[in-house]
């Protein structure tokens, strides 16, 4: 039996120092990837539900990695906030979309995830105030989406921080909303601009009557607290309607758009 135990226990240290060297390679890789310029910024729009004019674009992270071709933030982003990796990733995120979005012809917002490690930093007000001086974009185009879950993770910097971001006139939306487990009192006092339902309860909106149900929640809720709501996720025709039967503000998606990569001073159309 002792033997045996030896054995489980080899591989499952043969198993660590292969997970550990994966992500140190990852990690490696990804530093390189900063050096060389490899992580670029596609864009996405986000329309009026009712007349689909251009409200803003969201800039959403890719890697072009020499090998294995463009990859999404889900396989890399986890491994960067872990790090911490992910501070310089997103400053340089908010530079090249504020950039872009300052060449453009029309003066459409731009929209940019900020990580729950970045605002817990006491240095990201200051980032984004000098990108935005060095870029000449207005504060007022820019708007940054967090998550509900790094707004109450017990330190009083991130409220802090976008507060005071807010009052420079930078606007805030919650991302991924329904999907966490904030109290709406909580969330009620606080001053956001926006709020994102989340694509999943969209893609059920025809199919499961809960997700109709909380959408209805949803915006009923943001109306009473002058706050405008965003669907993400809109696939089809019939999603678009019922969103705007639910008086939803705001839709991005498939059906307006994938995400680009910039082009720069002028907007693609359609
Ligand atoms: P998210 O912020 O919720 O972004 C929405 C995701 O839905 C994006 O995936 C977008 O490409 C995808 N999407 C847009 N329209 C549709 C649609 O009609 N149908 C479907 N099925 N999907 C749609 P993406 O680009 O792979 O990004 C995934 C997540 O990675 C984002 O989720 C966001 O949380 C994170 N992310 C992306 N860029 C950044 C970044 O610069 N910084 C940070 N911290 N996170 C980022
Ligand atoms: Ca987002
Ligand atoms: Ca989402
Ligand atoms: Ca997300």
């Amino acid at each position: 039996a002792k033997k045996e135990g030896s054995g489980q226990i080899k591989v499952f240290r043969q198993r660590m120092l292969q997970k550990l060297l994966e992500s140190r390679t990852l990690e490696h890789d990804m530093a390189m990837a900063l050096v060389n310029k490899e992580f670029v910024v596609y864009y996405q729009p986000i329309v009026d539900s009712f007349t689909q004019d251009i409200y803003s674009y969201e800039a959403l992270i890719r890697w072009v990695h020499p090998l294995k071709g463009l990859l999404s933030p889900d396989s890399f982003i986890p491994v960067a906030e872990k790090t911490g990796m992910i501070n310089e990733m997103g400053k340089s995120v908010l530079e090249m979309a504020c950039r872009e979005a300052a060449s453009w012809a029309v003066p459409a917002k731009i929209s940019v995830n900020v990580s729950p490690v970045q605002l817990s930093s006491k240095a990201f007000a200051g980032i984004v105030l000098s990108i935005l001086k060095e870029t000449g974009l207005q504060a007022d185009r820019l708007e940054l989406e967090v998550t509900e879950s790094s707004l109450f993770a017990g330190s009083s910097t991130p409220v802090n921080t976008l507060n005071k971001l807010r009052s420079l006139g930078v606007k805030i939306s919650i991302d991924d909303f329904g999907t966490g487990y904030s109290s709406l009192s909580r969330l009620s006092k606080l001053a956001f601009d926006k709020i994102k339902i989340d694509k999943s309860f969209v893609h059920s909106i025809s199919t499961q009557e809960d997700a109709l149900t909380i959408i209805k929640l949803i915006t009923g809720m943001a109306k009473s607290l002058n706050m405008k709501t965003v669907a993400e996720g809109v696939e089809t025709q019939e999603q678009l309607e019922n969103l705007q039967a639910l008086g939803c503000d705001l839709a991005q998606g498939y059906l307006f758009g994938k995400p680009q990569p910039g082009i720069d001073g002028k907007i693609r159309n359609g």
